[in-house]
């Protein structure tokens, strides 16, 4: 179980690791236009999915560095959904 603290509220979330690399998720606040609570993300950036995302939107829009990376939803049943992130390269 991993635990999110933000303005006084705890989240309690399970544990997740990324189905593309591995790695344990870490809880993150999403920023509020999202409308969504505290996910869990793969902070990894040898992550496949990151990785191959970043490939596909380059071709969409040249020199964005945009990617995604792998998120889950705990609101959501643990649904997974993308978050788009500036990638570091
Ligand atoms: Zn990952």
């Amino acid at each position: 179980m991993v635990i999110h603290e933000y303005a006084g509220i705890v989240t309690e979330l399970e544990d997740h690791k990324c189905p593309h690399c591995g790695t344990l998720m870490s809880p993150w606040l999403p920023p509020p236009e999202t409308g969504w609570d505290v996910i869990l993300i793969c902070e990894s950036n040898n992550c496949s999915f990151y990785l191959g995302s970043e490939e596909d939107i380059a071709h969409k829009r040249e020199g964005s560095h945009l990617g995604c990376r792998f998120a889950l939803n705990p609101q959501n049943g643990y649904k997974p959904v993308n978050v788009l992130a500036v990638c570091p390269h």
